[in-house]
């Protein structure tokens, strides 16, 4: 039984991912689980050794220790790609040639979405082509992308954060025109393979879980337990990001933040610790017997409220 943390190693974490870091450890140590770290560095223009040395270094600092070797998304291209040639067996995958715009233009000429699809849902176009029209569009140079088969599937999952949750899958892209295996699929294979039965992520992935939920039933998978926990909004509601100012531990640190501040922090922004704790007694090891994921707040948190709880 695992829980894990999954960021992708493209810059510094911000509070917001160590926070969601913080929430997904109390998680998984709270219940006698292990705490896994996957590198989910698909993106390999992005990611780099460099910020996955210094994510793991953030983690540490604030106390989040994990078990087994870090595993990278980026060295398993073979096993996703085996997973699917699996549903592609079973006829639950097509070949997509649309571009981008393509897409765009067609969603943006329909008169509405269907009816519960997530907005920018694939329209469809290449679910049915004929085999001379693959070899047309095979002709004019274009590689596929290789999209999920859905049938009109409708989801239900109780997240132990949010509730009850429900969706209806789209034809999810399982493999860019690239090769690249894509962010939905990859998951799905790592945590059945990790042993991951506990996911801990952001709110802002809730709503891709009911097509990773399809996946793994296709798959013949366990669904493991979901928790989506609050995100960090920076000045301009958007999620908090680099720009919005010292939001790592290292420009955290520069201002004279202890690691002890850190975690207080997070700790007293999600109901964990009350400000009149002093932050030098706050460490995540001792937030362990108070997790619990259904007293979590389900709204965001602003960067500015983060400061205020500094004290
Ligand atoms: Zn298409």
């Amino acid at each position: 039984m695992s829980g894990r943390f999954a960021p992708s190693p493209t810059g510094e974490l911000h509070l917001g991912n160590l926070r969601t870091a913080l929430l997904a450890w109390l998680a998984a140590r709270s219940t006698g689980r292990d705490f896994l770290v996957r590198m989910e560095d698909l993106d390999l223009v992005t990611s780099s050794p460099v910020h996955e040395r210094q994510q793991l270094a953030d983690l540490a600092a604030i106390g989040l220790d994990h078990d087994g070797e870090v595993v990278r998304q980026s060295e398993r291209f073979d096993l996703y790609r085996a997973h699917i040639e699996r549903l592609e067996h079973d006829g639950r995958v097509y070949r997509c040639y649309c571009t981008r715009r393509e897409i765009r233009d067609e969603i943006d000429a329909a008169v509405s979405a269907p009816h519960g699809l997530p907005d920018g849902a694939y329209p469809g176009t290449c679910r049915d082509l004929t085999p001379d029209e693959r070899t047309e569009r095979e002709a004019e140079g274009r590689s596929p992308a290789i999209r999920l088969r859905t049938e009109g599937e409708w989801i239900d999952f109780d997240d132990r954060v949010l509730g009850h949750q429900r969706g209806r899958v789209d034809d999810v892209v399982l493999a860019r025109a690239d090769g690249v295996p894509a962010y939905n699929l990859a998951v799905v294979v790592d945590d059945e393979l990790q042993g991951v039965d506990q996911v801990v992520r952001g709110d802002d992935l809730a709503s891709s879980t009911p097509r990773q939920i399809l996946l793994q039933q296709l798959l013949g998978f366990e669904r493991p337990e979901y928790q989506h926990v609050p995100l960090v909004l920076g000045p301009t509601g958007r999620r908090l990001a680099k720009r919005d100012g010292a939001v790592s531990v290292s420009e955290l640190a520069a201002e004279g933040w202890t690691t002890h501040d850190l975690v207080a922090v997070l700790a007293r922004s999600v109901g964990l610790a009350s400000s009149s704790e002093p932050s030098s007694t706050i460490t995540a090891e001792r937030l362990v017997d108070r997790y619990d994921p259904a007293l979590l707040p389900t709204g965001p948190s602003t960067y500015a409220e983060l400061q205020a709880f500094r004290g």
